[in-house]
């Protein structure tokens, strides 16, 4: 998630004497204390090698507690990977900023030695009526001034719940700023304005505690400081065994892979991606209450995608926060910056319904692309392009789709039913189970692997 956006542009807007931002209190999740472990008496099973199943395996590792992880794909970090030897840094086509400094997360990065720089500053640049300019440039425009003072509002509605894109409509804001404010709304929680709940996502920020900061990592990928934190957990997983059945009647719990292979455990940790639950790639015996199946149909995931640019020379403004687009990519950024490298890359983030026409069209997505630049650059991109690729996690068969956010009618209520345990043998983590404003992130997939183990070990 990009929460940095949000908060970028609430600086713009104080600046620019619109708002008077007030920030929320910080906690730290990592500061509660788990059992110990030592009256549990059996062995757990973790579905899912992401961010959610690692950690929630590594801290039962550290009780003594026998846990094997199933996973899926070939791979571990789920939605955490990078994309090495294309650049001269690791880019990270999935999670890329942590998001505060109050978590687990950021803790971690940090006893792991990594290099954590700030991702927040840079002068952020608009596309509008077919033309980029800057905040700045931009500050006599009322219909800006009053797109930026929507988006900083937009968390603080109370009344029915609606879309984001219908408060947009019903507020008048002109049709020649709604691009933006899907860009840092709707794209930001990883959708589309018109598919994302105003009520959900004031819910969801009201409820952040992580701090407003947000930070990158450089020179460094996080699969390798995972790699490195969570040795033990990883040594536990099995790669390539797809979950089709997870038999809950008796007191054994037993699971059974697509090979037909079957694992037993007294508790069972599930962290799959919403999507997954979603398209019923798990079996279970019985079936899910009807609250959790209400949750799962409920909460969104839509398409995301990063398709990663590499050129010769840098074309864009050596300052560069982000650029807020018309076309089909709303965002794009530049993680060379942050890693103050020579390679010159710019990412364009794409979520919700333009991901999904993007994805339609495979590596041609980057030519789409390159023309969106044309456009605004004079030709510079296609002139000076060298290489690009494009991360769609759509089409990543155990993931599909960015993260998960909050439908009309679909908020916290639903997390909460997402998150509930089952007969104390089977456990619910992963992003989308996060109750309190932290899901779509790294921090928060941890912080309901840590609340799972809670609820396996009480
Ligand atoms: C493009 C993008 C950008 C992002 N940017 C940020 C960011 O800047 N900052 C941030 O904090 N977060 C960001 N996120 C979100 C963050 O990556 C996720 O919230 C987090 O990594 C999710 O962890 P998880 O453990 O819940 O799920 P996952 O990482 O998805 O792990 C779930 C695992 O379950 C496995 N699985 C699925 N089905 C089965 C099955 N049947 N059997 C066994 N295993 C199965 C999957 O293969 C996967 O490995 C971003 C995500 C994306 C996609």
């Amino acid at each position: 998630m990009n929460r940095r956006e949000f908060l970028r542009s609430t600086s713009v807007a104080a600046s620019l004497g619109l708002i008077s931002p007030s920030f929320l209190s910080c906690s730290n999740p990592a500061d509660d204390v788990l059992p110990d472990g030592a009256n549990f008496k059996g062995s757990v099973l973790v579905i899912g090698a992401g961010a959610a199943g690692l950690y929630a395996a590594q801290l039962l590792r550290e009780r003594n507690i026998p846990v094997t992880v199933l996973e899926a794909s070939g791979r571990v970090g789920g939605r955490i990977r990078a994309l090495t030897g294309f650049a001269d840094f690791p880019i990270e086509l999935g999670a890329e900023e942590i998001h505060g400094n109050r978590s687990i997360w950021y803790d971690l990065v940090k006893q792991a030695g990594g290099s954590i720089v700030s991702a927040d500053g840079g002068t952020d640049f608009y596309v509008l009526d077919g033309r980029l300019r800057s905040e700045s440039e931009l500050s006599g425009d009322t219909d800006f001034r009053a797109a930026q003072t929507f988006i900083n509002q937009a968390t603080n509605y109370s009344g029915p719940d609606k879309s984001v894109g219908q408060h947009v409509r019903d507020r008048g804001l002109a049709g020649r700023v709604w691009p933006m404010i899907n860009a840092q709304t709707g794209n930001e929680y990883g959708t589309s304005m018109d598919l994302l709940s105003i009520k959900g996502i004031t819910e969801e920020d009201q409820a952040w505690t992580s701090g407003n900061s947000n930070y990158s990592l450089a020179g460094q990928s996080y699969s390798s400081i995972i790699e490195e934190a969570w040795a033990d957990a990883i040594r536990q997983v099995r790669l390539n065994t797809v979950v089709r059945s997870i038999d809950y009647r008796a007191d054994q719990v037993v699971v059974t892979d697509t090979r037909n292979q079957t694992y037993r455990a007294e508790r069972v940790i599930v962290t799959v991606p919403l999507p997954v639950l979603q398209g019923s790639d798990i079996e279970f015996l019985p079936p899910l209450p009807n609250a959790k199946i209400e949750a799962i149909r409920l909460l969104g995931v839509s398409a995301g995608m990063k398709i990663i640019l590499k050129f010769g020379q840098r074309f864009w403004d050596a300052d560069l926060g982000s650029i807020y687009g018309q076309g089909l990519v709303p965002e794009f950024w530049c993680p060379s910056v942050r890693n103050g490298q020579r390679t010159q890359i710019l990412t364009a983030f794409v979520m919700g319904e333009s991901a999904h026409v993007l994805s339609r069209q495979g590596t041609g997505a980057i030519q789409t692309v390159l023309a969106e630049l044309d456009r605004l650059y004079g030709g510079a991109a296609t002139r000076l392009f060298q290489d690009g690729r494009v991360a769609d996690w759509l089409k990543e068969p155990f993931i599909r789709g960015s993260y998960s956010y909050p439908t009309v009618n679909g908020g916290l209520a639903m997390r909460r039913a997402l998150a509930t345990q089952i007969g104390n043998r089977l456990f619910f983590a992963g992003e989308a189970s996060h109750t309190t404003g932290h899901s779509a992130t790294v921090h928060g997939a941890l912080e309901t692997g840590r609340r799972a183990v809670r609820e396996v070990l009480s």
